[in-house]
């Protein structure tokens, strides 16, 4: 499966804010855009003049980006929100959400999506019991995630719980000492807490 295996905190740089996609790292004085906070490249610093196209471009690359998804897959999932009922943008915000990887992610094992990305295909998480592979597989309500029994041994896995004081969304529900979760109800929009404008990215796949 494809993934972008560049340096990710340019990518923090080009959309001018913290995307958190380096755990750690993004909360200590370390992080690149505290230093540097423009677009990386010669003309990083020059005066861009904001276009309506470029706006909405830039809210649908920083939520690819926020959730690890390449171009081609992005779309693809952007078809199947507008083939769904209700709002194109909403449903496409829940399909990210819904991703097995952002769920390990929300449920605090991981440091960052990629690293739950990693427990996911190497195949440390069971959804329902069975072993899933795939940070894309979509999660449905009821479903029971967990991270298998030697996973919960890694070190940098006591140490993320330990360490990551993040909230579960109320969609999820905690089970087995925090290494089990159960998706009580689909995300709502404003259980996200993504900084995306997704009525832009409707506008610009609507062209
Ligand atoms: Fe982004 Fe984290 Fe890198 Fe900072 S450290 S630029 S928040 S990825």
């Amino acid at each position: 499966m494809a993934r972008y295996t560049g340096p990710v905190c340019r990518l923090c740089r080009r959309e001018k804010m913290k995307l958190f996609l380096k755990g750690a790292k993004c909360d200590s004085p370390k992080c690149p855009l505290e230093q540097r906070p423009y677009p990386p490249g010669e003309h990083g610093r020059g005066r861009i003049r904001e276009s309506e196209y470029m706006l909405q471009l830039r809210e649908k690359q920083k939520a690819r980006r926020i959730y690890g998804v390449l171009e081609k897959q992005f779309r693809n999932m952007f078809a199947e929100a507008d083939r769904q009922a209700g709002i194109t943008g909403e449903n496409l915000m829940r399909m990210l959400e819904l991703r097995l990887d952002n769920v390990v992610f929300r449920s605090g094992w991981g440091a960052s999506r990629s690293q739950c990305r990693q427990f996911v295909r190497h195949g440390h998480v069971n959804v329902n019991g069975k072993r899933v592979t795939i940070p894309s597989y979509q999660v449905r309500k009821g479903d029971i995630v967990e991270l298998r029994e030697k996973a919960r041994a890694f070190i940098v896995v006591a140490h993320n719980v330990d360490t990551i004081d993040r909230q579960s969304p109320p969609w999820l529900e905690r089970a087995g000492e925090g290494m089990s979760v159960t998706v009580r109800d689909l995300p709502l929009r404003e259980h996200i807490d993504v900084p995306v404008r997704e009525s832009l990215i409707v506008e610009l796949y609507s062209k």
